[in-house]
């Protein structure tokens, strides 16, 4: 088994498919990264110098940072740095690490808030006593205060400042604090500090050991169900503008494909003549069925008032014949309202559920799908699933980030 991270973990949360690019297949793109990357990793390469500065008890100038993220920028840059907000260029995103460096310089001068232990120093969890799951972090930076006190530290370059249910729920700096208990005997207290820099602000965390056991046994059960995954399906989200692989992914990668293409050579893609032809016609037939299934509603009231006026079941026409049929019925509340919850206990305590209840096929399928059972109830299930295969189309307008 692969020895897990906290980004292993999380490319899997937030899409499957994205994983299987990156930790599966191994795929290589032409994208490098993002500039918000980038320049994320910049910044954390500076604050890193800044620091192994002052360890050798040398603070350097805010100018010599600056220079020094310069000099990294231009080293590091290449032309395939993706930047998506276009209104945005890279020197903007320069200036944003300037300014990063400078608040958090101003703020923090002389750097003496505790003993720096490591930076950018590697953990590894043993997340069960045979060593089977592992996982592996990145400390920013850690330090010892008052001696028994150790403070994980994280530097946050994005330009959203989490609140603090967020953070006390944060899964990586709990995951390091488990290496560090286990690395520093004597910590009586760990911190969790997050320093988001685009808000010059330090926000704190701390877990209790019961918290700890939860996550503990919480982020095995992840990596078994990653380690069980066959299916890697697509999850779209706002992320797939900063995803690498949206040329080959089937969610995106017809969009690719046309955003070569020049304006004639667009229009003359068998795809998008056959979208064209297909919403062309279903708006068509909305537009027709939308006057034909009014005016069947009228002839329905209309039949069902003459049967009653005439006193007769059936109704005769040239070649065919209508039978009226009209009869009480019963309305019951509707699903997942506490209404219908109680109907169905007042069921069961008559013993009668059985007689009416049916299985949920749309959702025993769902299940199915997304394994939402265990593996030894979905196997016995799939003894009676015959697999095939369906198709469903979803038309719908273009979005302006499309
Ligand atoms: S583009 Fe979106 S859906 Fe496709 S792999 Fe990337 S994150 Fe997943």
């Amino acid at each position: 088994m692969p020895i897990y991270s906290h980004s292993r973990l999380s490319s899997f949360e937030n899409c499957p498919l994205q994983f299987k690019f990156h930790y599966v297949d191994r795929v290589k793109t032409d994208v490098s990264t993002s500039i918000e990357a980038f320049m994320g990793d910049m910044v954390h390469q500076t604050l890193q110098k800044l620091y192994t500065d002052v360890k050798f008890q040398k603070v350097p100038s805010l100018k010599e940072l600056h220079n020094f993220f310069r000099v990294l920028w231009d080293k590091n840059w290449n032309p395939g740095i993706v930047v998506v907000r276009k209104e945005y260029g890279p020197e903007n995103y320069f200036n944003i690490g300037l300014k990063f460096i400078s608040d958090y310089y101003e703020k923090y001068c002389p750097f003496n808030d505790g003993v720096t232990i490591g930076l950018e120093s590697r953990v590894v969890i043993n997340l069960d006593k045979e060593g089977e799951y592992k996982l592996q972090g990145f400390i920013d930076r850690l330090v010892c205060v008052n001696d028994t006190e150790y403070h994980i530290v994280d530097y946050k370059t994005n330009s959203h400042l989490k609140i603090q249910d967020q953070l006390d729920g944060d899964r990586q700096l709990a995951l390091y604090q488990l290496a560090v208990m286990n690395d520093y005997r004597d910590a009586k207290k760990i911190v969790l500090k997050w320093h988001f820099l685009a808000f010059n602000k330090a926000v704190t965390s701390t877990r209790t050991n019961k918290q700890l056991e939860q996550l503990r046994k919480d982020t095995i059960i992840l990596i078994k169900r990653i380690e069980s995954t066959t299916d890697f399906r697509p999850n779209k989200s706002a992320l797939c503008d900063w995803c690498q692989y949206r040329s080959i992914c089937p969610e995106w990668s017809h969009l690719a494909k046309l955003e070569c293409k020049g304006v004639n050579e667009y229009l003359k893609d068998s795809g998008v003549k056959l979208v064209n032809k297909y919403v062309e016609l279903s708006e068509k037939k909305r537009e027709l069925t939308k006057g034909l299934d009014a005016e069947l509603d009228k002839l329905k009231d209309a039949l069902v008032v003459f049967a009653k006026r005439e006193g007769v079941n059936v109704v005769f026409g040239s070649n065919n014949k209508i039978r009226v049929s009209i009869f009480d019925t019963f309305k019951f509340p509707a699903k997942g309202s506490a209404e219908r919850e109680e109907l169905i206990a007042l069921l069961k305590r008559l013993r009668k559920w059985d007689e009416i209840a049916d299985i949920d096929i749309y959702g025993l399928n769902k299940i199915m799908q997304d394994k939402l059972w265990n593996k030894e109830e979905l196997d016995l299930i799939k003894k009676y699933a015959e697999k095939e295969e369906a198709n469903r189309l979803y038309p719908s307008k273009m979005k302006k980030e499309d």
